[in-house]
């Protein structure tokens, strides 16, 4: 969208959005809501990721690796949370890959280089193979067939209001900030595919219309992961793992989390009960 700031012309579509001449970001917000008086004050949340190179290279100044190869998986854990950089072309990988090793030995950095590999090795799929970014790979390995997946997706899920407590968390800051650690994303994707069985597609669209570093090849082909249409088998958990990896702050109570209890092989049953029972 372009957009202007009113204080500099009476012509908004004349020339495109300059930053710099709002004094801070409640005027940003206050013009954007001039102009578009038809969002209501949900869709007015302003993530707290900003951009601009400066705010980029002061995050990469912040990253790290070593620290991040032990608490990568924890949902409060030392993530780097520069993907909208990448995303957008701020940062490179090799941007990033210098500033590792100019901080740890290739050994203490080697599990976030992985994660960027990750990365490069969705996008350069998704070069080679742009129809699998929306059509399944190959089946489900659910014991279900696409057919029996519904199309859409949800209003309660789309609202973070399905009632399961960690769940909305997680949707909430999606919706609110653009963003979610990758264990959480991993955990709303399998709820929205394997708990409610709904087809990979929609959730992939609901996360891209909201995160900041919505990517195609990186999101729809590790949905495609979650789904089992990308791999030979389901990606699940339990609460208990959910619990493990969270901080204290987020509510993973069983009361409120019911659906996602039991052990590793009674959840297995439940979602996959075609399947033989694993040994
Ligand atoms: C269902 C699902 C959807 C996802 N959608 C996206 C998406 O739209 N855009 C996106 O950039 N990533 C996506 N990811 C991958 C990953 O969750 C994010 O890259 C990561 O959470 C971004 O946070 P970070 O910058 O703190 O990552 P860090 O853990 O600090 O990793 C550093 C960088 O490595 C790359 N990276 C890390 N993990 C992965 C991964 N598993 N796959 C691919 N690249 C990775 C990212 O560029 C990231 O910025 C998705 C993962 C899942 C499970």
């Amino acid at each position: 969208m372009t957009l202007l700031p009113q204080k500099k012309t009476n012509s908004p579509q004349s020339e495109p959005l300059n930053l710099a001449s709002f004094d801070d970001r409640a005027a940003i917000t206050a013009h954007i809501r001039q102009l578009c008086p038809y969002l209501d004050d949900e869709d007015m949340t302003i993530s707290a990721t900003r951009g601009h190179k400066n705010m980029a290279l002061a995050r990469l100044s912040e990253i790290d690796p070593e620290n991040y190869g032990k608490t990568r998986n924890h949902i409060g854990g030392k993530v780097t949370r520069l993907s909208p950089y990448i995303r957008h072309g701020v940062l490179s990988l090799a941007d990033i890959r210098d500033v590792i090793m100019s901080k740890v030995k290739i050994r203490d950095g080697e599990k976030l280089i992985q994660q960027m590999a990750w990365r490069e090795y969705w996008q350069r799929l998704y070069r080679v193979n742009p129809e699998i970014i929306w059509q399944d790979a190959e089946d489900y390995k659910t014991g279900f067939s696409a057919q029996d997946y519904a199309d859409d997706l949800p209003e309660d899920i789309a609202k973070g209001r399905t009632g399961v407590s960690c769940i909305d968390a997680f949707i909430g800051e999606l919706l609110e900030q653009g963003t979610m650690h990758n264990h959480a994303r991993l955990y709303v994707a399998a709820y929205i595919c394997h708990w409610r069985r709904i087809k990979w597609q929609a959730g992939a669209r609901f996360f891209l219309s909201h995160l900041l570093d919505g990517d195609p090849a990186s999101n729809n082909l590790s949905w495609q992961w979650v789904a089992s249409t990308f791999s030979h088998k389901p990606y699940y958990y339990n609460l208990e793992n959910v619990q493990t990896f969270s901080p204290d702050t987020l509510d993973t109570s069983q009361e409120n989390n019911a659906v996602l209890m039991g052990t590793y092989e009674e959840v297995y049953v439940r979602l996959f009960p075609n399947l033989p029972t694993p040994e």
